[in-house]
Parts: structure tokens; C-alpha cells; sequence
């Protein structure tokens, strides 16, 4: 039996091993035993009903209290060829109909249901009479008033279960492993002497970090310059509070949604899906989004607050890296957090003993904050697993890697330079001073004439940011409280400049950062947003992050190294192994280009023979793109490929506008991207001249049109 799961798992999931505790709870299922799994957020629950559903002979169904996440499940399924369907209230009654009548004739290997659906008779009339073999409740917590998701219609279930002859085997599945949450589940669903699997809470993938003392906003924004692009989610705990962070993002040029509770179903939806599209990277929220996500490739979790406890943190932080892939969790503690969360509890209408377990529980999510031990063995203590290490190398208790640095110099540099400027001006210019920059405020003003104009110019000019701001956070500079905030010295500074002191400065040893993804992933996620988009699919519904990473590594050429890709099946083979083959191919071809058509003209001819059929395939603008992302600049494509300079810089503005990925940092001077979107959105006319005109001569019309397509993008 267990030997044709595994085959199920290969074939249509792509997966070669069953993930620890899968194994075990689909064996009972499909030797017809009632089961009860806890698995963290992340770790595979789906496949666990997924699996035994496809092989027994009757329907299971599935009951999920989350409407988008069955849509996306349902989804899923059918792409990996299991039928599946859902029924719920976004249908409406012919629809449902269909659904039902489609069920009888045996169309559908799952159906998804609402648990609400459970309160009609009529429906569970018509289950009744169907071959049921498998009844699946998803996030079973729901069911104990003691989880944190109660809802009162998963009590209609066990009488839902007895309806149907024969009883159908029931599996429970939820990330909740308290106590009195287990018993709720096993009495309240009548399940017949289940076998509990808690399968290791531990996620090895997830860097854990709890920080204090930042300058929340200040940190965000430097995380996400940092880690542009990345996917993830950051939780408020109040509505205003997701709303300025919000709206900080979107002045930043961030491309962030919002979502809470305060919204619009429709506004909800939008911002979700717009998620789940990759359309925007960040969302802000509060808990009231997640439940319903699905998105396997959220890179980063960052907790502006302190949730309510250690369950519900760990189920929002376990939202990051789902695909197994390094992600980060990062809470940023203030304890005037603490007080909102008692608060909360205070007002709520709980009962009691209900309330006084709640501060209990917020007691120890504020214990996590404060330990210094490994938080990972925290977490894991928490849910009641012992761990077999003391540290895990991969958190910020076990990797406290900073160190001081003695920064007196660029202190007196920095210092120097807002003496020199007046004291009359911000963070920006001042590290545009020290940098050099040829920005056209600091020529304008004349700053470049300064002595200290340029004399931190191998800095970068965040770093000199971040040096400047550190200062200010230890009161050697002040900044003015008011619309425009000027740097000021203080007593402190002085004593600096007199070389009275010294200043560290703590910075981490090794800067962790995400990993940075490979061009061929680039080429690939590109290629699975268009073909998302034409299947008004989510893209890691077509595949995973994951999986996208292990072809870009991999590089399989053929079908048998791509169906060896983690995570492709054989209808997912069907359906998009072509395309990606031809980009992976493609793109190993490209590779090629750079060292043979330069070196070898007689190697280049034979090869572009045996790859004509190929070559001729693809938009010349896509094989520039190819060149461009190895790092090769317009000119030296233009020799490469035999054309005119003109020609790839049209090449590669048609790429930004087919929405690829286009790094314009690399073709426009930093210093002028500023003064061109100002200019752009100045400018009246629409006319490139018009806008050329407005600015320094220097500036090429090439740089013009990349800022410009890139901002409409935007
Ligand atoms: P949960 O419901 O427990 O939060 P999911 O069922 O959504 O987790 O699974 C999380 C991710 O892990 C999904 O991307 C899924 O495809 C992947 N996954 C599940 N089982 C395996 C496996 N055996 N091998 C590799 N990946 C798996
Ligand atoms: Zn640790």
C-alpha cells in the first residue's frame, strides 16, 4: 500500500520522499484508521489527505475554514491532475448544482467544503447518499474553544460523519498541539482511538531574531532595500499602525499592499491577490491575513509588534518559507507592545479562567523576547518537544556575530561636514556631500565645493546613512523635530571632533542576508508569471520557488532531468516542460555565445546549426536580455550580437515594458535616477525632449526612457 503512495507522491506531486510524519499518517488513512495530525505551519499537511484521497476509490472530502485557501488547494490539485472542487458561498446555486451533480457521477477525487455548509440539512442529505471514503478537517483546532480559531460550525461535524454509511475514515489536522486542544479534537469529532502524530515542530529553514531598541521604521526600510524584491509579509498589531507603515512603503517607491480587518472584502481580496500574483512583494497586515494564504515562497516574516502568543506567532512567522527555502522571522520588540496585548485581553469578553490563561500565554510570547538562550529551542520547549542541542546556530540568540568597530574617524568626518554645511541640512544631502555625489541639489547649492565634499566617497552612501543615523540614535547629532528634519551637533560631537573620545559602533560580523537568486531564476520566475497570468493562476501554483531554484541549479536539459526536478510531476511535465526546457536551453546557449562567437567563429556556426530550430523560436530582444543578465553591457552586446548600440537599448526597454526583470541601476548613474523621476513627473509634456530639456546635458535619452518605463511599472 504504502509503496503506491509513494508513487502517488512522485507522479503527480513531483516529490520523491515523503517529508518526517507524512509517511506514518497517510499508512493508518489508507489502512483505514482515524488520525490525528500536528504538523507546524509548512510542513506538508495537505499531502497527508492529498495522498490516501487519490487513492481511495471513494470521495473525500475536506473541511477547510478558509475560502481562498481551498480555491488555491483546489487549484493545485487540478494542475498536478487530481480532480478536485470546492463548494462554499462564493458560488452560487446553479453553480453549486453542477458541483453537486458532477460530484454523483464520480468526477471529483476531493471536494473542498466550508464547514458552514454543514448547518443545511439538505446538503447533508445529498453527502449521505454518496460513496464517502475519507473525511479530512483541516485546521481541527477550530473545534476547541480553547485554539485560537474557534468556530461553532465545526461542531456540526461528528453529526455530519454519522450520517454517512459506512462511517468514512476521519483525519484531523491543525499546527495547534496544546493539551485541551487534542482532547477537544478527539471527543468533539468522535474520532475511533486515533493514533496522535506531532510530527517535529522544528523549522530548520526559518533564522529566527528578536530585536530591540530599533528604530522600527528605520529598520524595515533597510531591510527591504537590502532584500529588494524578496517576498513577505509584516504583522501590526493594530489597523493605524499597518496603515503608516503602509503608506512609509509606499512613499519609499515599495511596492506593498495593506490588508485588515477595516477593509473592503473587495479591497481584501484585491491586496490578496496581488500577493499571491507576486504583483507586490510586501504585505502589511494585521492577523487577520493569513489563514487563507497558500504563497509557498514568503521569504521574510517581520513582526512590528508583539503578537498575543507563542501560537500565534509561530503559525504567522511559520508563513515564511513553506517551500523549505532559508527565510527569515523577525520580531521587533518595544515594550509598550506588552500593554496593548493586556489590553486586548482586558477588554475582550472572555470568560475568567479563559482570560487568565490568555496572559498567561502572553507572559510567555514576552519571555521569548527577553531569553537568551536559543530561541528555536524556546519555541520548540514551548510546544512541548524536547530538543537534542542546546544551540542552533540559526538564531539571533546563538548567532550574536556583532561587533564593536571603532568609527571615530568617519564620526569626524561626518561631523565635520555638518558643521561645514551650516547645520541646516538632513541625512540625505549630508551623506551626498560626504559622498560626492553629483546629484544636482548638492551642485546647485554650490556644496561641492566643500572640503568635505567627497571624502567618504568608497562608502556606500546607505552605509553612510546607517553611520549617520546611529550617530543621531546616540545623540551626538540631533535632528530637528519638524516637517524637515536638520542635523544638528550636540555637546558630544564636539568632544568627538576634539578627538576627546572614541565612538563604536555595534554592526554585525557577517551581514546575514537572503540568499541573492541566480539569473536563470530570474529568467524562470518571469517565465512563470506569464504563463500565471495566462492561466489566471497564482505563479507558485504553476511551481514553486523551490522548485524554480532547483532548475536554475540544475539546469536539466531533457525530460528525464526535469521530471528528477523536486516538485514536477508528470501532468505539470505535460503542461510546462516544453517552455521551461527552452528557456533553461536557452539560456545555457546564451552562456555559450559570450565565449565561443568571440573566440571560435567555427564552433558558434555548428552549434547554431544543431540549434536552429531553436534559435530562430526566440524574440531577438529576449536573446539580448539572455546576454544582458550575464552581466554584459549594452556596447559589448552590441559587438556580441552584431548590431547597432541603438538596436539592444530598444531590445532592452521592450523588455521592461514585457514586465521582465530589468536592472536599470546597471545602464543609469545612481545619481541621476532621482532627478529623472522628478523630472518625469514634472514634466507637462509627455514629449522625451520636453524632459531632456529639463535636465543636466549629460543625461542620454536612453536613461530618460529606462526610468521612465521602469516607474510606469511601478
Ligand atoms: P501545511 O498545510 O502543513 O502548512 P502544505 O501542505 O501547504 O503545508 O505544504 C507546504 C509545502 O511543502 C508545499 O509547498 C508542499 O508542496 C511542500 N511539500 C509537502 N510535502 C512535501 C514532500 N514530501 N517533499 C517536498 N515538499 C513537500
Ligand atoms: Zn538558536
Amino acid at each position: 500500500m504504502l509503496e503506491k503512495a509513494q508513487k502517488v507522491l512522485k507522479t503527480y506531486f513531483g516529490y520523491d520522499d515523503f517529508r518526517n510524519g507524512q509517511k506514518e499518517v497517510i499508512n493508518d488513512v489508507i489502512n483505514n484508521r482515524d488520525v490525528v495530525a500536528i504538523m507546524p505551519t509548512g510542513a506538508g499537511k495537505s499531502i497527508c489527505f492529498q495522498v490516501p484521497a487519490a487513492l481511495f476509490s471513494g470521495i473525500t472530502i475536506v473541511i477547510s475554514p478558509l475560502i481562498s485557501l481551498m480555491k488555491d488547494q483546489v487549484d493545485s490539485l487540478n494542475e498536478v491532475g487530481i480532480k478536485a472542487t470546492y463548494i462554499n458561498s462564493t458560488l452560487d446555486h446553479h453553480e453549486i448544482n453542477d458541483r453537486i451533480l458532477n460530484m454523483r457521477t464520480g468526477k471529483y477525487k476531493l471536494i473542498y467544503i466550508a464547514p458552514e455548509r454543514l448547518e443545511s440539512k439538505a446538503f447533508i442529505d445529498t453527502l449521505s447518499t454518496m460513496n464517502i471514503a475519507f473525511i479530512a478537517v483541516d485546521e481541527a483546532h477550530c473545534i476547541s474553544q480553547w485554539g485560537h480559531d474557534f468556530r461553532s460550525s465545526y461542531r456540526k461535524i461528528a453529526n455530519f460523519i454519522n450520517r454517512i454509511h459506512p462511517r468514512p475514515i476521519v483525519g484531523a489536522y491543525t499546527a495547534t498541539a496544546t493539551e485541551k486542544v487534542k482532547e477537544d479534537i478527539i471527543t468533539l469529532l468522535n474520532l475511533d482511538r486515533p493514533p496522535i502524530y506531532v510530527t517535529g515542530f522544528d523549522r530548520p529553514n526559518l533564522y529566527f531574531s528578536v530585536l530591540k531598541g530599533e528604530d522600527r521604521e528605520r529598520f524595515i526600510l533597510s531591510y527591504l532595500s537590502e532584500n529588494k524584491g524578496m517576498t513577505g509579509i509584516i504583522y501590526t498589531s493594530t489597523r493605524r499602525e499597518a496603515e503608516n507603515i503602509h503608506n512609509l512603503l509606499i512613499t519609499n517607491q515599495i511596492k506593498a499592499g495593506l490588508y485588515h480587518a477595516g477593509l473592503s472584502d473587495q479591497e481584501r481580496n484585491m491586496a490578496q491577490n496581488k500577493f499571491a500574483y507576486d504583483d507586490i512583494d510586501v504585505m502589511v497586515a494585521t492577523n487577520a491575513f493569513g489563514m487563507g494564504i497558500d504563497k509557498s515562497n514568503v521569504r521574510f516574516v517581520i513582526h512590528n509588534n508583539i503578537p498575543k502568543n507563542m501560537e500565534a506567532y509561530y503559525q504567522e512567522a511559520g508563513r515564511a518559507g513553506r517551500d523549505g527555502e532559508k527565510s527569515e522571522c523577525i520580531l521587533l520588540f518595544a515594550p509598550k507592545d506588552i500593554q496593548l496585548q493586556s489590553y486586548f485581553i482586558d477588554e475582550s469578553n472572555l470568560p475568567l479562567e479563559r482570560k487568565e490563561n490568555e496572559y498567561e500565554k502572553l507572559r510567555a510570547m514576552v519571555d521569548y523576547c527577553h531569553t537568551s538562550q536559543c530561541l528555536r529551542k524556546y519555541i520548540l520547549n514551548y510546544f512541548a518537544e524536547d530538543t537534542a542541542y542546546e544551540n542552533c546556530g540559526n538564531c539571533s540568540n546563538c548567532n550574536d556575530d556583532s561587533e564593536k568597530v571603532d568609527i571615530t574617524l568617519e564620526a569626524q568626518k561626518i561631523f565635520s561636514c555638518v558643521y561645514r554645511m551650516n547645520q541646516r541640512f538632513g541625512v540625505g544631502m549630508v551623506a551626498d556631500v560626504l559622498k560626492g555625489s553629483k546629484n544636482k541639489k548638492v551642485l546647485d547649492g554650490g556644496l561641492n565645493h566643500l572640503s568635505t565634499y567627497g571624502i567618504m566617497k568608497e562608502h556606500a552612501k546607505k552605509d553612510i546613512v546607517e553611520m549617520i543615523n546611529k550617530l543621531a540614535a546616540d545623540n551626538y547629532l540631533n535632528l530637528t523635530n519638524d516637517g524637515y528634519p536638520v542635523l544638528k551637533l550636540t555637546n558630544k560631537a564636539v568632544l568627538i571632533l576634539k578627538n576627546a573620545e572614541s565612538v563604536y559602533m555595534k554592526v554585525a560580523k557577517t551581514k546575514k542576508r537572503l540568499d541573492i537568486d541566480s539569473e536563470l531564476f530570474e529568467i524562470l520566475k518571469a517565465l512563470r508569471k506569464r504563463i500565471a497570468l495566462e492561466g489566471n493562476i497564482p505563479p507558485y501554483i504553476v511551481f514553486s520557488d523551490a522548485t524554480l531554484k532547483e532548475m536554475s541549479i540544475y539546469m536539466p536539459v531533457n525530460k528525464m532531468e526535469f521530471l528528477n526536478v523536486k516538485g514536477v510531476g508528470e501532468a505539470k511535465y505535460e503542461k510546462y516542460g516544453e517552455q521551461f526546457l527552452l528557456h533553461i536551453n536557452n539560456y545555457i546557449e546564451a552562456e555559450d555565445i559570450e565565449i565561443s562567437s568571440l573566440r571560435d567563429t567555427s564552433i558558434n556556426s555548428k552549434r547554431s546549426i544543431q540549434k536552429e530550430g531553436k534559435t530562430e523560436k526566440i524574440p531577438s530582444h529576449l536573446i539580448t536580455y539572455e546576454i544582458f543578465i550575464q552581466g554584459k553591457t549594452i556596447n559589448e552586446i552590441a559587438e556580441i550580437r552584431d548590431v547597432k548600440v541603438r538596436t539592444v537599448e530598444n531590445h532592452i526597454i521592450q523588455c521592461l515594458k514585457d514586465g521582465m526583470a530589468v536592472d536599470i541601476q546597471k545602464m543609469v548613474p545612481h545619481e541621476y535616477i532621482g532627478m529623472i523621476k522628478e523630472a518625469l513627473k514634472n514634466c507637462q509634456e509627455d514629449k522625451l525632449r520636453s524632459i531632456k530639456e529639463m535636465l543636466p546635458e549629460e543625461v542620454e535619452y536612453f536613461w530618460i526612457s529606462l526610468v521612465k518605463y521602469e516607474m510606469i511599472l511601478e
